[in-house]
């Protein structure tokens, strides 16, 4: 059966001679059958010049670009993507003696719309996001079999569903350990996939956790937001004292095992609210403090009320942070753009009548891959800061 094919309205072919992967549906003149999610087009601009071929995903965000040249969408294609993306992460040292916790796929960044693919410690987690891959499971994960000998594949439905699909949890191949231990830049985390967040473990802070010993030495340490304790086990390396601050009971448990497994006795886990014990921790409190929020706007609506909640915590972080101190802050809401972002924290530090120097910058790790022809896909926007004085 051969392809479907739409017309683009004039003009809206820009973004794509641009390498952008995303067509909405607004910018469509002509599509030449009905389609269904999962269908693939040709895509053509307003002159019938060929484009690229891309995805039905349904929605606004209607089509998905899965290559920019003609070329046949079969088994070799997908045996390709997935080699490709393999060696890019061995190109930067992935897997390595010190790292076995990376991402393989990263959706559109590597060419596989909707479609995650985490690695730990060999053991390979997926999970589909909206319908573009969706139809073609068994030939996603036999491509991904091919290119590597994974223990085993397992298919965690994301925990929000577009559309309310239900998606069932399958293991693919193999069998997955109830709890798997991996490593860190040398740091030892109990991973639980099943039960615990995203595909178990925020993969994406690991070069920011890197950084966090620069500033924590001999420090009081608060690491709000915490999770599993991923900086706080960095920190506690050379911290005097580091608390993980999360509101799951779970994830206090694992950060505190964590904690354990590298032999740390540092370290002190708090299940509760961050707004609420950020209120009554006292002002000038801690040298170092790290807040890693859930996204606060899921959609472009939601934009403002994000933008003021991100000023809100940041100044209160701000106030409880030591003159000196450094706040690593991050969001990781997609439709808040770095520059929103730091207008945002920069409106809480004209609140807290200090300066804020940005120390670093600092975004998602290379193995979420940020095209530069797709500025959607930085969603980890984080900085350091140091509190000091007016001048
Ligand atoms: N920094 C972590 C990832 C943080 S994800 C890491 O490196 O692994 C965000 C975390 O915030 C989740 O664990 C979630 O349970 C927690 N959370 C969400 N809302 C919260 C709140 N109001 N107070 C405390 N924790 C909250």
């Amino acid at each position: 059966m051969s392809a479907a094919k739409i017309k683009l309205k004039k003009g809206k072919e820009k973004s794509i001679l641009r390498g952008h992967p995303w067509i909405f549906s607004g910018a469509v003149h002509l599509v030449s059958k009905e389609l269904n999610e999962g269908d693939v087009v040709e895509v053509y601009d307003y002159s019938n010049t060929w484009l690229c071929l891309a995805i039905y995903d349904g929605g606004s965000l209607a089509f998905k670009i899965v290559s920019f040249h003609q070329k046949e969408l079969d088994a070799t294609f997908w045996v390709n993507t997935f080699q490709k993306a393999f060696d890019y992460r061995a190109s930067s040292g992935l897997p390595n003696k010190s790292t076995n916790v990376y991402r393989l796929i990263h959706a559109e960044s590597d060419g596989c719309p909707g479609l995650i693919a985490d690695v730990y410690n060999n053991n390979l987690v997926i999970q589909f996001h909206g319908q573009a891959l969706s139809k073609i499971k068994p030939e996603i994960v036999e491509a991904l079999n091919s290119i590597n000998k994974w223990t085993c594949i397992y298919e965690k439905p994301p925990s929000i569903l577009r559309d309310k699909q239900k998606q069932e949890p399958k293991l693919w191949k193999g069998k997955l350990p109830e709890e798997i231990t991996v490593t860190e830049n040398g740091n030892k985390f109990l991973v639980d996939i099943k039960k615990g967040q995203k595909t178990g473990f925020f993969i994406d802070q690991r070069e920011n956790r890197k950084q966090i010993t620069a500033f924590t030495e001999n420090k009081t340490v608060l690491n709000a937001f915490g999770y599993s304790g991923g900086f706080s086990v960095y920190a506690a390396k050379n911290a005097e004292k580091v608390i993980t601050l999360d509101s799951s009971k779970e994830a206090i448990e694992l950060a505190d095992r964590n904690a354990a497994l590298n032999k740390l006795n540092n370290h002190e886990g708090v299940c509760a609210d961050v707004f609420e014990y950020l209120k009554s921790t006292p002002e000038n409190h801690f040298d170092v403090i790290v807040i890693d929020p859930p996204a606060f706007a899921k959609s472009k609506r939601a934009q403002h009320t994000a933008i003021k909640a991100y000023t809100r915590l940041n100044n209160e972080a701000m106030k409880k942070l030591k003159l000196n101190g450094y706040l690593l802050t991050f969001s990781c809401s997609k439709v808040i753009n770095r520059g929103l972002f730091e207008g945002a924290v920069a409106a809480a530090a004209i609140k807290s009548d200090c300066t804020f120097k940005i120390v670093k910058s600092l975004q998602q790790s290379a193995d979420h891959p940020v095209l530069i022809s797709f500025p959607e896909s930085l969603y980890l926007k984080g900085m350091v800061l140091q509190k000091s004085e007016t001048f």
